[in-house]
């Protein structure tokens, strides 16, 4: 499917950002979930200094990405294999998958699992895919000439819709609603 995205395509640009306007929204192409994996909705998108430290260049991502790694959504499609979330839930992004398999998981440290780690330095999701492209796979400085799109985190929430490992997103109370 498409969706409308933030892509970040340099870091280090000059500021006055609302001149050299680092970030675009393009439509982008979203590749459905695979095993293990869920799209999502995107209700709400947090801006995070760690958005901005990508966009200055103090922390290297790799290039072009679509950021945003803090949201809450709405499962909307399971991918093959089915999953023990449905359709609807109500999740919120994490910006480390967590393998629940290695040392730091096994030992009760989730958020420093190293594979989560690696995907997130990699810019791809949890077991190493990427599920974004430009459209007309245009890419960026330093992309791939296929056009595939990093993703920041494991969530990339700047978008309408993300598809993300189900090891990216926690399932909150029904009643707690998206707003
Ligand atoms: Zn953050
Ligand atoms: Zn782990």
């Amino acid at each position: 499917m498409k969706v409308r995205a933030a892509v970040l395509r340099e870091m280090g640009l000059p500021a006055p950002y609302a001149q050299s306007r680092p970030l675009s929204i393009e439509e982008v192409v979203l590749a459905p979930p695979g095993p293990g994996e869920l799209r999502v909705r995107v209700r709400a998108a947090g801006l995070c200094h760690s958005d901005l430290s990508v966009v200055n260049g103090d922390r290297a991502w790799p290039m072009p990405i679509v950021l945003g790694h803090e949201a809450a959504a709405e499962v909307v499609e399971i991918g093959p294999g089915g999953s023990d979330l449905s359709v609807g839930d109500a999740v919120v992004l994490i910006f480390r998958p967590t393998c629940g398999a290695c040392l730091s998981c096994s030992t009760g440290r989730p958020a420093l699992c190293g594979p989560g780690g690696d995907a997130n330095g990699a810019g791809s999701l949890l077991g190493g895919y990427r599920r974004l492209m430009a459209a007309g796979g245009r890419g960026g400085i330093g992309a791939a000439p296929d056009g595939v799109l990093n993703h920041h985190m494991g969530c990339s929430a700047f978008a309408e819709y993300a598809t993300v490992s189900r090891r990216s997103v926690v399932r909150i109370e029904p009643g707690f609603g998206l707003g």
